[in-house]
């Protein structure tokens, strides 16, 4: 369960990892000789633990055990854990005596994986938790300017997705508890935040240069994408905001073929699709409403 996600992964392994952040956040290890388990790296405890100053965190759960008894060490666990953890590990039964550590499944009460559970834990982990609303969702402005858009209702939904700052990006998985290296898997040297994906990674950068007129001039120096889509808003014409829709969604997508399928897309190639599907899209839906 600790492998980490090297620099250019398989997509069978990059569906295995994913599967496993599933599990991790599904799970919960139930104590038998508790020698599988370390007290902060695993999760065994209903919430995460509150130590006492000082303690050593590399520590098994066995560590916790009476050795003869094999029942918990009250004074041991008083001595490391603050009052509230202590109850916690005290609430928790342990398996039987010479039985090994397990890995439960933690979402349902029978305990055992259900596709419904694993789904509903997928959904939790890509969206925000409730009560985290993003400036993008309450703000009505935005919302009808990007569904005025004459782009296909895809990009305009991806759009609104990355405003709100809702797409899987490094930055956002980690935000979610899934231990993931922050660094962009394309230029390595920032955080892959949703800005950083599709307007300053030189990777995008490259794409943008291709793109005539005030749409390549203007330089983010932003931290949000809500706020860069907040300035183009105000900077561009529907025509370009419409371009750079579709532009950022063929990032995107360029991105993800490289993550799943080890595919790098020439920038060219990213605009020249982008720009020909929109093309492409104008000219049927101009045909549908003249006739
Ligand atoms: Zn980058």
């Amino acid at each position: 369960m600790d492998a980490e996600l090297g620099s250019n992964p398989s997509y069978v392994w990059r569906s295995l990892l994913q599967t496993r952040d599933l599990i991790w956040e599904g799970s919960i290890w139930q104590v038998g000789d508790g020698e599988q388990i370390g007290i902060e790296s695993h999760k065994w405890l209903p919430r995460p633990p509150c130590f006492r100053p000082g303690v050593d965190k590399s520590l098994k759960v066995s560590s916790l055990l009476n050795a003869t008894t094999r029942q918990w060490d009250r004074a041991k666990i008083q001595s490391l854990f603050h009052d509230s953890t202590k109850s916690d590990i005290f609430h928790l039964k342990l398996g039987p005596p010479g039985s090994r550590d397990k890995l439960c499944w933690n979402e349902n009460k029978s305990k055992t994986f259900s596709v419904k559970t694993a789904y509903q834990i997928a959904v939790k982990l890509l969206n925000p938790p409730s009560g985290e609303h993003s400036n993008a969702r309450q703000d009505v402005r935005m919302w009808k300017t990007f569904w005025s858009l004459n782009t296909p209702p895809k990009v305009r939904n991806f759009l609104w997705r990355a405003s709100s700052d809702i797409l899987p990006t490094r930055v956002n998985l980690l935000r979610r508890k899934i231990q993931v290296d922050p660094r962009c898997t394309l230029c390595g040297q920032h955080d892959e935040t949703t800005t950083h994906i599709l307007w300053d990674c030189p990777y995008a950068r490259n794409v943008w240069a291709l793109v005539r007129g005030k749409l390549q001039k203007s330089r983010s120096g932003v931290l949000s994408f809500y706020e860069l889509a907040q300035m183009m808003m105000t900077r561009l014409t529907t025509s370009e905001l419409e371009t750079w829709a579709m532009v950022s969604w063929s990032i995107w997508n360029a991105r993800n073929k490289f993550h799943f399928e080890q595919v790098q897309t020439p920038p060219c190639v990213i605009f020249k699709g982008a720009s020909s599907f929109l093309e492409e899209y104008k000219r049927l839906t101009g045909a549908f409403s003249n006739r």
